[in-house]
């Protein structure tokens, strides 16, 4: 089966890991600090390694102070844990509808859905293509909420002109072989403001206050460190930075891949009757997570099971989050984002990944086109 995404590994990678396999660090050690540095350059804020992609939302969260009686407006269009990260830490979540053409949180709807309560608001950079962030911190700043980016899409993409991880208070990158680069597991959270990347890494190292400076007991001894506020133990391996920083060394390779293959579709498939191909805001530049279509006439699902019997791997992104049982169960219904139900109804996405070769790119695109009857 070919796959919707993948990884794109080579012996640069390799050696590096192998390297660091045998240097004398296996964890905390001095490839963090590198590729932490490396991560900043592209993100345009310092960042703040963890384990995944759904912890950065959890470190983000609770670097925000995120917690009961609060309430986080977020899309549905999206992975679970984008919202579920939230709830966990006792928050409400409000979804606000989409964008009828990017499936990105519409700002309008954000600005509807703003209460006293509304301490964060969390959009997504959905398939790459960053979300209104402008429009996004006025309403924010209006309301005194902490705008956070779920950019798990996103790494490597632009918002006129400003890099994703700069747009936000709060960015979050997953490294998940799927994703724009990858560290096996991995994550980062960038953050605009010293005092929450500090939080940051408190949080991800269990809380631990090891400055003296800053210890409520600094005179307990030279072993002594205390917890001021509970944190876990989130932090991303140097064997596993070492891969990061090889692959950070090559996303803007991956970046003109992508393009370059979205560019193959935009021209091959435009003419596919039933078929609308993603949009693209003239002030962004995208690097490209996804290549969602969307199928007319109530024929996505054929459409899926035809193209998933023929050996091609198509993915649907996402089911709206609130209909996962987690969320009913806790009295949310369906009909409250009807677009972007409409939206999941049409959702499908195509492979997109670096080493997709061109003539599987048109078996992609034959397979469509015959299943369509374009
Ligand atoms: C992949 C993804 C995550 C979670 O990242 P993991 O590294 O898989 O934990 C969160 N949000 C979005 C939008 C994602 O696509």
């Amino acid at each position: 089966m070919l796959p919707y995404g993948r990884q794109h590994v080579d012996a640069t990678d390799v050696e590096a890991v192998v390297a660091a396999l045998g240097s004398d660090w296996l964890t905390t050690g001095p490839r963090v600090a590198r590729f932490e540095a490396e991560l900043e350059a592209v993100a345009g804020a310092p960042c703040v390694t963890v384990t995944n992609g759904t912890v950065a939302l959890h470190a983000a969260y609770a670097a925000a102070r995120i917690g009961t009686d609060d309430e986080v407006i977020t899309t549905p269009m999206t992975f679970v844990a984008t919202a579920s990260a939230a709830a966990m830490l006792g928050a409400t979540v409000v979804f606000a509808d989409v964008e009828e053409d990017t499936g990105n949180i519409d700002p309008v709807a954000v600005e509807a859905a703003v209460t006293s309560r509304t301490r964060a608001v969390t959009a997504v950079d959905y398939a790459g293509h960053p979300a209104e962030y402008d429009a996004l911190r006025k309403v924010a700043d209006r309301a005194e909420a902490t705008l956070l980016a779920d950019a798990a899409h996103a790494i490597g993409s632009t918002y006129r002109g400003r890099p994703v991880g700069s747009l936000a208070d709060l960015t979050t990158f997953s490294f998940f072989p799927t994703k724009n680069m990858t560290t096996a597991e991995g994550g980062a959270v960038a953050a605009t403001d010293p005092a929450l990347v500090e939080r940051l890494r408190t949080f991800r190292t269990v809380g631990l206050v090891r400055d003296r400076a800053k210890m409520r007991y600094p005179e307990e001894g030279g072993w002594h460190q205390e917890v001021h506020e509970f944190g876990l133990n989130y932090r991303l391996p140097d064997v596993l930075c070492a891969l990061g920083s090889t692959q950070l060394a090559r996303l803007d390779m991956f970046k003109q891949r992508r393009a370059h293959l979205t560019a193959r579709y935009d021209e091959l498939l435009a003419d596919v009757p039933g078929l609308r191909l993603p949009p693209r805001r003239a002030w962004v530049d995208p690097l490209r997570h996804l290549y969602p279509v969307r199928i007319r006439d109530g024929r996505r699902r054929e459409v899926y099971d035809r193209m998933r019997a023929a050996g091609i791997g198509v993915q649907v992104n996402y089911m709206p989050v609130y209909w996962h049982p987690a969320f009913e169960d806790l009295g949310y219904r369906r009909g409250m984002c009807p677009v972007a139900e409409d939206f999941y109804a049409e959702q499908l996405s195509l492979p997109l990944f670096v080493d997709l070769s061109e003539a599987d790119q048109d078996r992609v695109i034959e397979t469509l086109r015959t299943v369509l009857g374009g």
